[in-house]
């Protein structure tokens, strides 16, 4: 089968012909129908050898949706053509946190060397994906797996980011959205579609600030001193009362610190390496901060249903398998609206 494969550190993704895996005791084969393109992909493949932790050749693709083609001895419940999402942070499925279904914090999933697809394990930019257990799937029903893969990680991480943050999203708060590429232009539809918070979205590009208002922002705002300003203005001098960072760079987890509400959220959702020091002295009086990583199966599941009753979507563009290292490099320069989208 055709793949999409990471195979040496700091070179592009390539095309290659690899055996078609076949599912052993307790597997899953999906037939691939879509792959979602992610910043993560990008961050492990810009990382020196020496932190690149995800083993070569790495079949690219946390995001991935596909038909159930077969499944190996024990497998039970399945019917060859349902159209299943990958569930992606796979954990070990029986400590204290998966029995809750949060194998997002699976305790011991890298002690046992259990990696999600794509971080690891062969991922969907390919043919066929190897699904290690049908727990991991999600029914998608007739939703269309182009327009819904990425509801596995672009929906689901800033649901369950936002998620925790929704009591203190009530009639009067704000919510400042930093970095509206594909996590979040998702984040901002499942902040109207959950809250009443006035929402803010922050972009140094000026397609992404259109973008953000089109998805259903209040405001959009170009990052910098003068954004610092109008956030104090727009909510009355409060501050935010949540502040979801989709960046993570240190430029963004200071802002976050310096506009964030006595009392408020931040969410440090992107990978950028930046810290918020939380303290009398550098945050607002009970000021939390917390750095979630992606959501549960459950949540994937509501998340589903959002888009199901139409009140989230992903805008995406389509590649085809051989054009993948074309989106990794839309994604780089970040020319992309919302998703690039893989189909084989
Ligand atoms: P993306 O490239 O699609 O979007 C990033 C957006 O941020 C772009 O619109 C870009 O213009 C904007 N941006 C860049 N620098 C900015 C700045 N200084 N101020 C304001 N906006 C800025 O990326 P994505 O796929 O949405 O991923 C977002 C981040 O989330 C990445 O760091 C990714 O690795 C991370 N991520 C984390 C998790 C998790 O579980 N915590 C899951 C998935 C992705
Ligand atoms: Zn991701």
């Amino acid at each position: 089968m055709r793949a999409l494969q990471y195979r040496t550190v700091g070179s592009a993704p390539e095309l290659v012909d690899i055996p078609t895996p076949v599912p052993g005791p307790g597997e899953v084969l999906l037939r691939v129908t879509a792959a979602g393109v992610c910043h993560s992909d990008q961050f492990i493949m810009d990382l020196p050898e020496e932190q690149y932790i995800y083993g070569l050749p790495l079949t690219l693709g946390h995001e991935g949706a596909g038909t159930v083609e077969s499944w190996g001895a024990g497998v039970t419940g399945l019917q060859v053509g349902d159209s299943m999402l990958v569930y992606g942070p796979w954990g070990c499925g029986r400590c204290y946190t998966c029995a809750q279904g949060h194998e997002n914090y699976c305790e011991v999933a890298a002690a046992q060397g259990i990696a999600p697809p794509g971080l690891g394990a062969p991922g969907a930019m390919a043919e066929f994906i190897l699904v290690d257990d049908p727990r991991h799937l999600v029914p998608l029903g007739d939703l269309d797996p182009v327009a819904s893969v990425s509801l596995t990680d672009a929906g689901l991480t800033p649901y369950h980011a936002i998620k925790q943050s929704l009591p203190k999203l009530v009639p009067g708060s704000t919510a400042v959205v930093i970095g509206v590429g594909g996590l979040g232009h998702v984040g901002v539809q499942i902040l109207q579609a959950l809250s009443a918070a006035t929402i803010i979205a922050i972009d140094t590009s000026e397609q992404k600030r259109a973008l953000a208002l089109d998805v259903g922002a209040d405001h959009v705002l170009a990052p910098g001193e003068e954004a610092e300003a109008q956030i104090r203005t727009l909510t009355g001098g409060k501050g935010a009362t949540a502040v979801f960072d989709f960046v993570g760079a240190p430029v963004t987890t200071g802002f976050a610190s310096r506009v964030v509400a006595i009392g408020g959220d931040i969410a440090i959702v992107g990978v950028g390496v930046g810290t918020v020091d939380v303290g009398f002295f550098s945050t607002p009086w009970d000021a939390q901060a917390r750095a979630p990583y992606w959501g549960s199966r459950a949540e994937l599941m509501e998340v589903v249903e959002l888009a199901r009753v139409g009140k989230i979507h992903v805008e995406y563009e389509q590649f085809s398998l051989s054009d993948g290292p074309t989106a990794y490099e839309r994604l780089r320069a970040g020319t992309l609206r919302g998703r690039a989208v893989i189909v084989p």
